[in-house]
């Protein structure tokens, strides 16, 4: 994928960088500071450049008006403390008084501009407020990859008016990416897990032309399953969805394996501990639920990750919220860690319930990338092309 990287950025200008500093706030505190760690190696790069930066970031959803408890202030002080230096906040975006704000800054100084979507043109990705924006700055750096599934004016309006480069977070993830499912080494395998095949038509249809493998479990599973002929009791399934599953399974017929569950773990009910057994899938009972994939199916996993050189990985093996039916997830997440740290596999993982299911498994820092960004991450795997990368692109 060719795209300005930060490094290659003129020396001495004002550089806009969009960040994503959507973190988790309580009574106006920021509880986890992950993102703003993310965006230190862009900032410290342009300083090191000697440049001056503004942030614009967004903050939930405002919905295009001022909303005092969805300011970006609280964001200030934590970030100042994790450069290290100060940072100056501005309570807009755009307009004069925050440009000679910016123009004030001394080189390497840093300011954080109020929430974009305070403005309503920035969902809209409204030009003229694109404009308003570019005018703050002489370059522009998206590090927002978790945003960039959304054309708004500061992910994508903004970019076609300065000379535009990809941050050092954003740089990281389309490289993971690149190396998952744009130019992978090959035999590559997915692992599609999660509650329903619906939400995921999308990613299943494109996946399958681009895998060696595509390994199914979760409930979505259960709808594979049901249309096969499969009995599968209580489980959660999508029956509707029968007909769209046995065309997927078509479609991927001499092109992508698709491993299908073996085995299961069911139970009555959906709860901590409850009594639960292993069992082929001729043996599942009108009241029992399948929750989790059985032993047959996770040794068959492993071994496809062993004869694999890439993994791609979204969405949990059963529910993996309430043990024991967490093991099957937790197996898997395990044997992919072990193997990327030994450096026998690539192991890109991501997507919402992704990345909660692989810290509790414990592995979430072992694999060779976890991608934070929910939404972007799912469109991209989906083979959507994302309004902020394509921005980017030269
Ligand atoms: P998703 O957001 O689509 O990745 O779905 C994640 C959810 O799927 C988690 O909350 C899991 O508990 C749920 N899930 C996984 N396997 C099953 C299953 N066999 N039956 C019901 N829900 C499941």
């Amino acid at each position: 994928m060719s795209f300005r990287r930060v490094e290659e950025a003129p020396d001495n200008v004002t550089a806009l960088v969009r960040v994503d500093f959507n973190a988790p706030m309580q009574d106006g505190k920021i509880t986890d500071d992950t993102r703003l760690r993310a965006a230190l190696p862009t900032i410290e790069a342009l300083q090191a450049k000697h440049c001056k930066i503004a942030l614009l970031a967004h903050f939930d959803r405002p919905k295009g008006k001022r909303v005092a408890e969805m300011s970006l202030k609280p964001i200030a002080e934590p970030l100042s403390r994790l450069l290290g230096s100060p940072v100056a906040f501005a309570d807009d975006c755009v307009g004069e008084v925050v440009k000679a704000g910016i123009d004030a800054l001394a080189a390497k100084g840093v300011m954080l501009l109020e929430n974009t979507r305070f403005h309503a043109g920035e969902e809209k990705n409204d030009a003229e407020l694109a404009k308003q924006m570019a005018a703050l700055g002489q370059i522009y750096v998206n590090d927002a990859f978790s945003a960039a599934h959304r054309a708004h004016a500061s992910t994508e309006g903004v970019a076609h008016l300065l000379p535009a480069y990809a941050g050092k977070q954003m740089e990281r993830e389309l490289d993971a990416l690149d190396s998952a499912l744009g130019n992978p080494k090959r035999p590559v395998l997915g692992v599609i897990g999660g509650a329903k095949v619906s939400t995921k038509l999308d990613l299943l249809k494109n996946l399958i032309a681009k895998l060696d493998k595509l390994a199914i479990g979760g409930g979505m599973a259960n709808t594979f399953l049901f249309a096969q002929g499969v009995e599968i009791g209580a489980s959660l399934a999508e029956k509707d969805m029968a007909d769209t599953a046995r065309q997927i399974m078509d479609a991927a017929k001499g092109k992508c394996e698709l491993l299908l569950p073996l085995d299961v773990v069911v139970a009555k009910d959906v709860k901590p501990h409850a009594e639960a057994r292993m069992c082929g899938l001729d043996e599942i009972q009108g009241d029992e639920k399948i929750l989790d994939v059985g032993e047959r199916t996770i040794q068959r996993l492993r071994d496809a990750m062993k004869h694999s050189h890439t993994l791609i990985w979204n969405g949990p093996l059963g529910v993996f919220e309430t043990p024991p039916f967490d093991q099957g997830t937790v197996i898997a997440a395990q044997d992919a860690a072990a193997l990327a740290k030994s450096g026998k596999l690539i192991a890109v993982a991501g997507g919402g319930d992704t990345v909660a299911a692989l810290n509790h498994a414990g592995v979430a820092g072992d694999l060779t990338f976890v991608s934070t960004a929910g939404g972007a991450f799912l469109e991209w795997m989906e083979g959507k092309p994302l309004p902020g990368v394509e921005a980017l692109k030269r």
